[in-house]
Formats: C-alpha cells, sequence, structure tokens
C-alpha cells in the first residue's frame, strides 16, 4: 500500500515522511488511534516507504521490487504478528498457520480491519485470541539471521494489547535490544491495555478518528454514495472510517430489506410460525453472506430500537417508515433483554459463519427473539 492509497490522515503521514527525510526513523513506534483511522494500513505504507527503492519526496514509487512485494505482503523482511488462538483443526497455532487468511482479508478490505473482522476471516468468532509467546520466539530467531535484502527489516505487531503475559518478557527483551536494522511498528487501539514497561519503549504515533467531513468526502468520492446520504453516515460513523463503509453497504441493504425484518419481527412477536417461516425463506435465499449481512442489518435495528427505548432518539438518524417501526418496537427492546437478543443474534452469526444448518438456526433464533420480545421489564 502506498500512502495516497490511504484516505486522510495527512498530517500522520507528513509527519512520518518527515522522520525519513531528517534521518530520524525511531526502531520502535506505537501508531495508535480508535478503529477505524487506518492505524495499521498507515504503518504498512510507511514500511514500504522506509524500503522503497526508489521512493520521492512523498511516496514509494509503487514499482520497484520492494514495493511489488510489500504489496502483496509478502516481502519476506516483512513480518506480521497479530493475535491467534488455537482452533478445532489446529493445535498449537502460530501466525504462520493464518498467513494466507491475514494477507486475503487486508488485501480485501485495504487494511481496514478491526479484531471482529479478523475473528470471522479465521472462524473464531467465539475465542479469546491472543499473541502469543511461540510468535515471539519465532520472531526472535528469524530476526536472529544476519542476512535480510531490504534496507530495514520490519515488525509490525497489530492489536499489541492482546499480547498474552508469557510472551511480553520476550518481545520486551527484543525492543529493549533491536537487532540493527530493524523496526518494530506496534499498531493499538487501547493504551489502557499495553503494558507500561513496552509503552515506554515507543515513540507515539498518534492517528485520529477521521473529522466527519473528511468522511463524508471520502463516501461521496470513493464509494459513489449521494452527499446527502453521506452526510448521515458521517455523523454516524464517528471518526470510524470502517463504520462508515459498512454503514454505507447497509444503507443500501438496509432500504431494500426493512420490510422484510419488520414482517420477520412481527411474525417473531405472534409466535406465528407461518410468518415466520415465510419471511426466513425470504432472507435465507441467498448465499451465507447475504444472510449474515441481514442479521448485523438486524442487530443495528435492535440497536436503535434499544436508543429509542431510552430516549436517545436523535442517535439514530432513522427516517421514515424506519423511524415509525422503531418507535412502535421501541417498549419491548429494553435494557433486560437487549444483551440477549445481541448474544442470540451473535450466536446465529457464528454459526451460519461456520455452515450450520441456516433454516435451524434461524428458526432457533426466532422463538429465542419471540421470548424476547415477550420478557417483560423487571421493576426495578
Ligand atoms: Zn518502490
Amino acid at each position: 500500500m502506498q500512502l495516497k492509497d490511504i484516505p486522510g490522515q495527512e498530517k500522520v503521514k507528513s509527519k512520518l515522511l518527515r522522520a525519513v527525510k531528517e534521518q530520524r526513523v525511531s526502531h520502535t513506534q506505537l501508531f495508535l488511534g480508535a478503529e477505524g483511522t487506518n492505524k495499521l494500513a498507515l504503518a504498512i505504507a510507511y514500511a514500504q516507504y522506509v524500503n522503497c527503492k526508489n521512493r520521492s519526496e512523498d511516496d514509494s514509487c509503487g514499482v520497484c521490487p520492494s514495493c511489488v512485494k510489500y504489496q502483496k505482503l509478502a516481502h519476506p523482511d516483512l513480518h506480521f504478528l497479530y493475535p491467534i488462538s488455537n482452533r478445532k483443526d489446529l493445535s498449537n497455532a502460530v501466525c504462520a498457520d493464518y498467513i494466507r487468511e491475514w494477507r486475503e482479508l487486508l488485501l480485501e478490505k485495504r487494511e481496514l480491519i478491526n479484531l471482529d473482522d479478523w475473528h470471522h476471516k479465521i472462524n473464531l468468532e467465539s475465542k479469546k485470541t491472543i499473541i502469543n509467546a511461540r510468535d515471539c520466539n519465532n520472531i526472535i530467531q528469524k530476526l536472529s539471521l544476519k542476512s535480510f535484502e531490504s534496507e530495514y527489516r520490519v515488525v509490525i505487531i497489530w492489536m499489541v494489547e492482546r499480547l498474552f503475559y508469557s510472551a511480553a518478557p520476550k518481545l520486551l527483551k527484543i525492543l529493549e535490544e533491536p537487532p540493527e536494522k530493524t523496526l518494530f511498528l506496534l499498531v493499538a487501539e487501547n493504551q489502557d491495555l499495553i503494558l507500561n514497561t513496552i509503552k515506554s519503549r515507543t515513540q507515539l504515533v498518534k492517528v485520529l478518528p477521521y473529522p466527519q467531513n473528511e468522511l463524508k468526502d471520502i463516501l461521496v468520492a470513493q464509494y459513489g454514495v449521494s452527499s446527502e446520504k453521506a452526510n448521515a453516515i458521517a455523523i454516524r460513523a464517528e471518526g470510524n472510517l470502517r463504520k462508515a463503509i459498512v454503514l454505507a453497504m447497509q444503507d443500501d441493504f438496509g432500504a431494500e430489506n426493512f420490510i422484510l425484518f419488520r414482517s420477520w419481527l412481527r411474525g417473531c412477536f405472534k409466535a406465528s410460525i407461518t410468518e415466520i417461516n415465510h419471511a426466513i425463506t425470504q432472507f435465507s435465499s441467498g448465499n451465507r453472506e447475504q444472510t449474515i449481512r441481514f442479521l448485523h442489518y438486524a442487530q443495528e435495528l435492535i440497536r436503535d430500537a434499544m436508543l429509542v427505548n431510552r430516549g436517545a432518539q436523535e442517535l439514530t438518524f432513522r427516517t421514515g417508515e424506519e423511524q415509525e417501526f422503531l418507535q412502535n418496537v421501541a417498549p419491548y427492546i429494553h435494557p433486560d433483554v437487549l444483551p440477549g437478543f445481541y448474544e442470540q443474534l451473535n450466536e446465529a452469526i457464528f454459526q451460519i459463519g461456520r455452515y450450520g444448518n441456516v433454516n435451524i438456526i434461524l428458526t432457533d433464533l426466532s422463538f429465542k427473539m419471540s421470548n424476547f420480545l415477550h420478557t417483560p421489564k423487571r421493576n426495578t
């Protein structure tokens, strides 16, 4: 990825470029920013820039052998650490076991990902992933080899707040005595969860949320969203470009499927098998991905109904029929049942992603939804 491929974030880019120009490249940097700020993409583009054989003042060339390998995320001197976990089919897992999925996801999402995307990609939605000690050992071993082809070897550690306690001393040791010509680029969202000993050894690169007008412009210019719609989405996305893109896609989807959601929920409310079946048949008629997207949309609407229930209608940015519908269902989506709705929808999304039987999962989900809709609010 070249710097120009990353929308916005001009301040960070020029700060990074200036450091290279003035030969002040710090060996350990922490790219810290909220979700959807493109900090991972910035770290990778920066590493590509530093190693480009023909870089200009403001970007890598994109065509030299180093850039070409970087753009495939397959440069032999570019190493990644990311949170993983064992899977049924995989014990003693290491990052290398997931490298194909990692590259695929990054290339597909233009490096703008969050942990949910990653867990979904590697089918580990219900498990807690960590950066483990085995991977830290592997990196130490790789870096002990003297020969390498690029100017700098680069280790990018994504979501360093997930560093497991037994892995921390290993990473610390290597950050304290970094091998020559090696850059460590740590990427994180929550600085409170990063060990102080690690933070104190890094130079901070703060990546700020996108300003609202910038988000709007990106949606219009790069995603073909109308100006009015882009504005509404930019307000809801709260500086998170990933969320803005998801909303832009869901919004189209939502317009088509709102009626379907409404009839499904009505069926659930009446516990009418006929109506539930009718709705399920329709929204599971496409592929699994489409059904999952529908369920994500359902989650959004349930969340918005909850906001209406709590008197925060203005935060939903829904209009017309959607707004009217939310008013009607809001009394049933109260704080006692919201976690249940979320959990059951998440479970269904997970099971469908794992190739469970879609019809059984959705029927089961519908009856659970029905129960929640009839659970009275506790008098507290
Ligand atoms: Zn180049």
